[in-house]
Order: C-alpha cells, then sequence, then structure tokens
C-alpha cells in the first residue's frame, strides 16, 4: 500500500512511518516541519526506496493538492498537528488554524482526489486523535467510542471538531474514513516538552521535577509502537465510518508515573540517587482533567490488537533510550520555549 502520512517527522507520525516501511508499505510523509518535528526520527527509513519527504502546510490547500497528484497514494493516516496543551493555553491560534482548518483543507484535498480517482474503493482517510476529547472522567468508568464529546482545553476542543469534521465528510460525502482515539502515548523520540522526557531529562540533571497540582491526575498510558501497530490495524482492517478507542489499560496518577521514571533512573544511575527527591509540585494547569481511561474493547474484539509491553517494560526502555540518545534530545532543548517548559529558562 503507499500511505500518505500527515505529521510524519512528529512522536507518534514517525513511529508510524518507520513501522509502514518496516512491513513493505511506501510512505509519503508529509510535514511542515514545526518545532515539534525532527526528520532524525525517521532516520532509520528515509534512504530506503520506499520513503519520500514532502515539505508541505497542511494550511496550504494548493500544496496539499500537488502532493496527492504527484504521489497517488491509496490511503491517507492524518496525525499532523499542533499537539501540546500547554501551549494551546498559551497560544490557541495556531490550534484552531492547523488542528481545524488544515483538517478541513486535508478532507477537501483528499475527497477531490478520490472522485478524481474514481472512487476506489479501497481508499483510506484514517483520522488520528486523542481520549481527550471525551472530557474528564470522576473516580470510576472509561471512555467508550459512544461517549458524549466534552474536550475542555483549546487543544482538545480543536482535536474533538477536526473529528467533527471527519465523520461529516463521511455522512455527506461519502469519503471512506476511520477514526481512532487514544490514550497518552510515551516512548522514544517524544519532543523534550512533554511529561515523560521533562521527568527523565530534569533526573538527569539534577533539576526539580515539576508535577501538576496535587499529582493525582490520571492518565491512561500506552508504548508508542504500540499505537503504531495498530493503528495499521485500523486503517487494513477497521470498518468504514467507525472509531476505534485505543488504550494500553494503564491507568496511572501523573505522580505513580513520575516515580517509577525516577526508580528507573535510580537503577540506571545510581550515583545520583534517589531522584524522587527532586519532585516539585507546581500550579496546577488551568482546566487540567482529573482522569482519562480508554475502554479499548472494540478494538481488541473486533480487530484482535493487544499492546505488546506492559508500562513497566516501556517505561524502563524509553528511560534507557533518552539516557542513550544525548544526540537525539540535546539539539532540541535550544527550540522555541522548549527550555521555559523543563525549567531551565
Ligand atoms: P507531535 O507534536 O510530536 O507531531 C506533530 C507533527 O505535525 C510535527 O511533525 C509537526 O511539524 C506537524 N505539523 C504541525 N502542524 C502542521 C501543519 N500545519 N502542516 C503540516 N504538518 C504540521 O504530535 P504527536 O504527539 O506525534 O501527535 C500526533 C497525532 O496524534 C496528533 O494528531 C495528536 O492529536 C494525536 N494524539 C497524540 C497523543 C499523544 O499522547 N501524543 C495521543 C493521542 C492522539
Amino acid at each position: 500500500m503507499k500511505i500518505l502520512v500527515t505529521g510524519g517527522a512528529g512522536f507518534i507520525g514517525s513511529a508510524v512511518v518507520r513501522l509502514a516501511v518496516r512491513r513493505g508499505h511506501e510512505v509519503v510523509n508529509l510535514d511542515s516541519l514545526t518545532y515539534a518535528a525532527n526528520l532524525e526520527n525517521v532516520a532509520s527509513v528515509s534512504n530506503s526506496p520506499l520513503y519520500a519527504f514532502e515539505k508541505a502546510d497542511l494550511r496550504d490547500r494548493a500544496a496539499l493538492d500537488r502532493v496527492l497528484s504527484e504521489h497517488q497514494p491509496d490511503a491517507i493516516m492524518h496525525l499532523a498537528a499542533e499537539s501540546h496543551v500547554d501551549r494551546s493555553i498559551d497560544g490557541p491560534g495556531d490550534f484552531i488554524e492547523t488542528n481545524i482548518s488544515g483538517t478541513y483543507n486535508l478532507l477537501e484535498a483528499a475527497r477531490s482526489y478520490w472522485v478524481g480517482q474514481g472512487r476506489p474503493e479501497g481508499f483510506r482517510f484514517h483520522h488520528i486523535s486523542t481520549d481527550e476529547v471525551f472530557g474528564s472522567l470522576g473516580e470510576t468508568g472509561q471512555f467508550t467510542e459512544e461517549t458524549p464529546y466534552d474536550p475542555r482545553s483549546p487543544y482538545s476542543a480543536s482535536k474533538a471538531a477536526s473529528d467533527h469534521l471527519v465523520r461529516a465528510w463521511h455522512e455527506t460525502y461519502g469519503l471512506p474514513v476511520v477514526l481512532t482515539n487514544c490514550s497518552n502515548n510515551y516512548g522514544p523520540f517524544h519532543f523534550p516538552e512533554k511529561l515523560v522526557p521533562v521527568v527523565i531529562l530534569n533526573a538527569l540533571h539534577g533539576r526539580p521535577i515539576p508535577v501538576y497540582g496535587d499529582g493525582g491526575n490520571v492518565r491512561d498510558w500506552l508504548f508508542v509502537e504500540d499505537h503504531a501497530d495498530a493503528l495499521l490495524l485500523v486503517l487494513e482492517k477497521g470498518e468504514l465510518g467507525r472509531s476505534y478507542n485505543i488504550g494500553g489499560e494503564n491507568e496511572a496518577k501523573n505522580i505513580d508515573l513520575v516515580r517509577t521514571i525516577c526508580a528507573h533512573m535510580d537503577a540506571l544511575r545510581p550515583e545520583s540517587a534517589p531522584h524522587d527527591r527532586l519532585i516539585t509540585f507546581v500550579t496546577d494547569r488551568p482546566g487540567h482533567d482529573r482522569r482519562y481511561a480508554i475502554d479499548p474493547t472494540r478494538i481488541r474484539t473486533e480487530l484482535g490488537w493487544q499492546p505488546s509491553v506492559t508500562v513497566e517494560e516501556g517505561l524502563r526502555r524509553t528511560v534507557e533510550w533518552y539516557l542513550e540518545n544525548e544526540d537525539w534530545w540535546q539539539p532540541l532543548l535550544g527550540r522555541q520555549g522548549v527550555g521555559q517548559r523543563l525549567g531551565t529558562a
């Protein structure tokens, strides 16, 4: 299959690109290369004859039309987005433009391409989204595909809007779409401003490890390579017009996740243990959702998917990867606003 992957220079998109190429798919990586992008993430496949890169912006409809007509993909996997909740609070504009207007442009470009090709039956538009669209849970319960949308941050509201657009293009124009909503990812190549790398890098440098509020916010953690595997499965086997929740059933309070990472750091860097002495509680994020949890029954029972690693194993691999790959993360620390988010600026 030839797959156009948007956002393939980002964290999850690059995991999809690497896995798809390894499985023998042709991949066209479309990315505008924002501050969050890094082509090093796909260095392991970029010399493959199966791989091509196109620098293009979702906000530029003409560029999207050109890429589609030049490469003629069999499917689109749409991951490109502004993805950092804290940045969406500081400046929501880019989130509206890329996540909502950009998705609209891509849907229109895809529709025009698909119609122009004679509406091929096998064509798929796979929209990749987040569990944050469902809002916040109480102490119990899980998000299913039927949970009503209740987004509460500019990021999740923009992703919810994009989900609605994708469903509307299916119902109204018949565009063959599938959707996925996934829980929090972690793993190698995660941009240094996100929680897991912040904890690892601050522990490594003996700096305070910031934890929002009382640390009691609960997230459901999934190893990024397991997410990529689920995404390719949904692309190939998912039912048209249907959405699938993806999660590892690994609920953890932020504070417990941070302590687990500190314990891995203690084992790998005993000379600076204990690292949990660096934990520092900071003022909570406004509108911070208390708990997310995914019910992955549909993808497990209908498509037979299950994650391959436990969160304990995935976190150990992630910590090891950051300790072994300073060449990857060091140059990113100087990028726009990253030092501030790590507490170094
Ligand atoms: P990321 O920020 O690491 O990567 C996003 C990529 O999109 C970057 O390479 C960036 O350059 C590109 N991009 C941004 N704006 C663009 C534009 N206007 N035109 C073209 N390219 C643009 O994000 P991520 O964490 O890899 O997330 C990927 C997708 O998965 C997003 O849609 C996100 O909402 C979704 N998601 C993320 C998580 C998570 O835990 N990170 C969980 C569930 C769903």
